[in-house]
């Protein structure tokens, strides 16, 4: 009974909530510190459980004051949005809550990530691919780099990597931090990623590529591993695949594609361009929960070659696991997970909601987004582009009439914007300069809404300068 009731009172606030979301009625945050979050909520679990009412109570108070990601004005992090098949989708997977190891526990589940990473992996060229869905894009670059590693050194798998081998990796420099965990996770060593120059836009430069590979191997390295980044987390650049691709293939080197921010990109008729030469690498991370605004976590790793991730793992002793009695493949047979979820459902059902073109509209709104908001900017005297747009990411400051220190002012704006609840942006360095980073993830952004965020901007910005004149 009692459950009964709390779920028609969920029921009830998902609905408000969700209404809240469509119209934004709802600041994106209300901010409180971690001290005053303590004064709101009792986070001590008591002997007792609460009462029906408590806990209705209890998640009233968390939406309250969780920020509120699918708020149009939430455009801090890579990812945005509410998409409500997506939702839906999530929903019904943790009602069946099956684990994706075997067709025997997850049919329907098994076959949606079959064809999802077969309808990625047409998106990506590759004609004999496969893939898996991973736990995010940190742990697709983990995967590949691990493939790369098992592809050169098979025995390692088994032996231990030999640190005589001096593999050594290379990305870009504003590549993603996870590069490194990778490296150090598979005993090949953070300082063993070497850091690759980057153009005044934030993309690799292929011929300093080409530099860094002689270099090592003067050294008496071992060139092993290359990334592509499609879509560099502050700037949003896509880094020249085609010619890494030739520079790795001379050099035997595994190249795989970042593309855990920016890949969706390839759905885009209009702005596939970015990724040219995509089919020739060897691996690909593309994470559907960044763009394509599919609930946190919904990630796959695309690899060129069938067989690469079954190679990878050491299934010595799985009979009481593995029994192939099917006629399909268990794919837990390819994770280095053994209980995963089925995130290819929530994605599956976003996708049949929205068709195939449906999506592709959607990834071309986001460009126009950024376009309009540079243009903005470019339009706005006292605000200032930093970097040229490549793609989702805007990088701009605001230059102040009476304060000189541009960073200190435009760091105090941010916060005082997210504090103010109504919009949220991030920030990050270019070089020493400070950049406030707006990203237009989220699939339903509107021209009023970019209109919104630069009012909201403007009105933190005059209350900043009345205080600074003031003082
Ligand atoms: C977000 C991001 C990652 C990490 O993906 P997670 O899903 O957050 O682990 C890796 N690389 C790039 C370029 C990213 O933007």
């Amino acid at each position: 009974m009692k459950d009964i009731e709390i779920l028609s009172g969920a029921f009830e606030k998902i609905r408000a909530y969700i209404q809240e979301n469509q119209n934004d009625s709802q600041p994106v945050v209300k901010f409180k510190s971690p001290e005053e979050l303590k004064e709101v909520f009792d986070f001590k679990v008591g002997e007792n459980g609460v009462s029906e009412n408590e806990f209705l109570e209890l998640l009233d108070k968390y939406l309250e004051y969780s920020v509120r990601t699918g708020n149009k004005q939430f455009l801090n992090q890579l990812y945005s949005g509410f998409n409500f098949p997506a939702f839906i989708g999530e929903v019904f997977s943790v009602l069946a809550n099956t684990s994706m190891y075997t067709y025997e526990v997850a049919p329907v589940a098994t076959v949606i990530e079959t064809e999802m990473i077969s309808l990625m992996n047409s998106y990506a060229g590759y004609s004999d691919g496969d893939g898996i869905f991973v736990s995010g894009g940190s742990n697709a670059n983990l995967i590949a780099m691990f493939s790369a590693r098992n592809r050169i050194f098979p025995d390692s798998r088994f032996e231990g990597y030999d640190r005589n081998n001096k593999l050594v990796a290379f990305v870009n420099e504003q590549a993603h931090y996870s590069f490194e965990t990778a490296a150090n996770i598979l005993g090949i060593g953070a300082k063993n990623v070497i850091k690759v120059k980057a153009d005044k836009n934030g993309k690799l430069i292929s011929s300093e590529l080409e530099k860094e590979i002689a270099k090592a191997i003067s050294r008496g390295e071992k060139p092993f591993f290359a990334v592509a980044t499609c879509a560099t987390t502050l700037l949003g650049a896509y880094d020249p695949i085609e010619e890494m691709a030739e520079i790795c293939k001379k050099h035997n080197i595994w190249l795989h594609a970042d593309g855990s921010f920016g890949g969706s990109l390839i759905l885009s008729d209009k702005n596939r361009y970015l990724m040219k030469g995509i089919e020739q690498t060897d691996s690909f991370a593309w994470n559907p929960h960044k763009l394509m605004n599919i609930p946190l976590i919904c990630s796959a790793l695309l690899v060129k070659k069938r067989g690469t991730l079954q190679h990878n793992i050491t299934d010595i002793n799985t009979d009481y696991i593995f029994h192939d009695i099917d006629a399909i493949e268990d794919l837990g047979k390819k994770s280095i997970q053994c209980g995963r979820k089925v995130d290819a459902v929530k994605l599956w059902f976003a996708w049949k909601y929205f068709g195939l073109e449906g999506y592709q509209k959607r990834i071309d709104n986001l460009i126009d987004m950024a376009v309009y908001a540079e243009n903005i900017v470019n339009e706005n005297p006292q605000l200032e582009l930093l970097s040229e747009r490549n793609s989702f990411a805007v990088c701009f400051r605001y230059i102040p009439k009476n304060e000189s220190d541009l960073n200190k002012f435009n760091l105090e704006l941010r916060e005082s914007l997210r504090k103010s609840g109504k919009s949220i942006v991030n920030y990050g360095y270019i070089g020493k300069t400070l950049a406030i980073r707006l990203i237009t993830a989220n699939g339903e952004l509107q021209k009023s809404d970019i209109d919104l965020f630069f009012a909201n901007l403007l009105f933190e910005v005059e209350k900043l300068e009345n205080a600074i004149f003031n003082a």
